[in-house]
């Protein structure tokens, strides 16, 4: 199995999970032909996203979802109430997903998640096969005891540190937009995510990309030093998941400290062959 991200942050999220010969996309907050430049970067063609998982309704999410589900045909995974909070107009497949129930497609077991996030339905998502699970978790305003339950047990784990709460109240923000951001509905600082990672079994947590940086409020460096600190002496790689660059291709065959952007089609078919992804 193998994760990438073509994007992450305010100005557009999508993330990449490839198991065997399934790839699935989670978000699409680019436009269709910024999505087509990013999955080039990553090597795929867009005919090869299986589906779409939509986490909820705000534009860095779905932005892309309708022009691409569209355009190749792709069946879009989404709850009734972000479904009804979008505008997508015609949709060659629709699937209603829920908090409440697990689906599989292709290679993949998802399983949805409830969080609070100021969207009708919000949704998160931990995606299995047999050998490796893969947790995804932005835009959540705090840690709930659902959340900490779920998200154990991950090989790697995409988690928001959306702000430092010194820079969101000393930054540029109005009032409003300060209190729904660092409101219990709105996104996670560095130091909640700090939080989960203390509450998490992290036994097998190998890979752990720190996402959905906030571009005012927030530094990668001190997003890092935060979630560092409730890591103790954990051994795997620490990665950031940029808004322009993203993130090439997280190997979860690689030995922690390798380099996780080299992975390569060839070595792809090997695995494969050897039924290791
Ligand atoms: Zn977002
Ligand atoms: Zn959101």
């Amino acid at each position: 199995m193998r994760v990438g991200s073509l994007g992450s942050g305010s100005n557009g999220n999508g993330t990449i999970v490839q198991a065997g010969a399934t790839t699935l996309l989670v978000d699409l907050g680019f436009t269709l032909k910024e999505t087509e430049r990013r999955l080039r970067r990553l090597s795929l063609d867009p005919s090869q996203i299986a589906a779409v998982f939509v986490t909820h309704e705000h534009a860095d999410h779905v932005h892309g979802v309708a022009p691409f589900a569209r355009k190749y045909d792709v069946p879009v995974y989404l709850s009734h109430g972000t479904l009804d909070a979008c505008a997508f107009g015609l949709m060659p497949s629709v699937n209603i997903v829920s908090g409440h129930d697990a689906c599989q497609v292709g290679a993949f077991r998802i399983e949805p998640v409830t969080v609070p996030h100021d969207a009708r339905e919000p949704l998160q998502y931990v995606l299995s096969n047999e050998a490796f699970r893969v947790g995804i978790l932005t835009d959540l305003g705090h840690i709930t005891p659902h959340v900490a339950e779920r998200y154990a047990d991950c090989d790697a784990l995409m988690l928001e540190c959306n702000h430092d709460v010194g820079m969101l109240t000393r930054g540029p923000y109005p009032y409003t937009l300060k209190q729904r951001v660092g409101g219990l509905m709105g996104h996670l600082n560095n130091e909640q995510a700090a939080f989960l990672l203390s509450k998490v079994d992290r036994s097998r947590l190998r890979h752990l990309v720190i996402s959905h940086i906030s571009e005012q409020n927030n530094l990668p460096d001190i997003a890092r030093r935060v979630v560092s600190g409730a890591l103790g002496d954990w051994a795997g790689s620490l990665l950031i998941a940029e808004q322009e660059a993203g993130l090439g291709w997280i190997d979860l065959r690689s030995e922690v400290g390798a380099d996780a952007r080299t992975g390569s089609a060839a070595e792809d078919q090997a695995s494969q062959a050897a039924g290791l992804i």
